[in-house]
């Protein structure tokens, strides 16, 4: 099997460049529009350096821990704990609390990412993880699963009215905004995440079954790759280069968007 050599210009962004990011890039204008489909006071997550291993000294002992921002006033604040923590990963929490902080639903959502894709060149998911390369994935994994992620959507669209469709700097992440999904029990949710791979949808079942409630926090850099989260509409997936569109280059390597 083939050694893994990342598409261009995707590369672990440095420490220098994150914070060139959250401090002028990271739009909050995008991010609250986004979430204004999301339900409830949103709980934020931060992973400083559990893959890259890249962290600021200061937080070398929390470098690998999922740090969960729920204490903040607004965004202004959020983006505080961004060029404090200087993440590698930026989450939010898919579960929705009540006013006690007792959860009363989830988005449901969707995570299609390259590493699961059976490649003709790099194999199975099982066959990377043995050569150390459980993150690694190539340009046909790349369009392998934005086939997936149309294909998905089309399924999914039957079932339910609002949809979006996130490119999350590897693979995508489709999200369901339907009042009734919010109420899915955990049993359904799994039997769903089941049916979705019987028809062929290498999915992560585990986001789906809600046992991984996080799910990265669209407009945030995706520090293993050096892109930016970005929603993308479904009509454009088709034509979407994620290795060229400058939507999802952040500035530091010349993209930049302009709206
Ligand atoms: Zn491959």
């Amino acid at each position: 099997m083939a050694k893994y050599h990342l598409p261009r210009g995707m590369r672990y962004a440095t420490l220098e460049e994150r914070r060139e990011f959250y401090t002028s890039e990271f739009s909050l204008e995008k991010v609250q529009k986004w979430l204004e489909l999301v339900r409830g006071k949103v709980k934020f997550a931060v992973v400083i350096g559990r893959h890259t291993r890249i962290f600021p000294k200061k937080y070398r002992e929390d470098a690998g821990t999922t740090i969960i921002i729920d204490d903040y006033k607004g965004l202004e604040d959020v983006r505080d704990y961004m060029t404090e923590f200087l993440p590698e990963a930026a989450y939010y929490d898919r579960n929705v609390y009540d006013s006690n902080d007792r959860k009363t639903g989830q988005e449901l959502a969707f995570d299609l990412d390259p590493e699961n894709i059976t490649c003709p060149i790099h194999g199975t998911l099982a066959d990377k993880m043995r050569r150390g390369q459980g993150l690694g994935f190539c340009k046909l994994e790349l369009d392998m699963v934005k086939q997936q992620a149309i294909g998905l959507y089309e399924h999914l669209e039957r079932e339910f009215a609002n949809l979006r469709v996130v490119y999350s700097g590897r693979g995508y992440h489709i999200h369901v905004f339907d009042p009734e999904a919010y109420a899915f029990s955990p049993r359904k949710r799994r039997a769903l995440a089941r049916e979705v791979k019987r028809k062929g949808f290498q999915i992560d079942e585990w986001v789906t079954a809600g046992d991984m409630r996080l799910i990265r926090l669209p407009y945030s850099l995706h520090g293993l790759v050096s892109r930016v989260v970005v929603p993308v509409e479904k009509g454009e997936l088709d034509h979407f280069d994620p290795v060229h569109d400058k939507r999802g280059i952040p500035r530091f390597l010349g993209g930049g968007a302009t709206s």
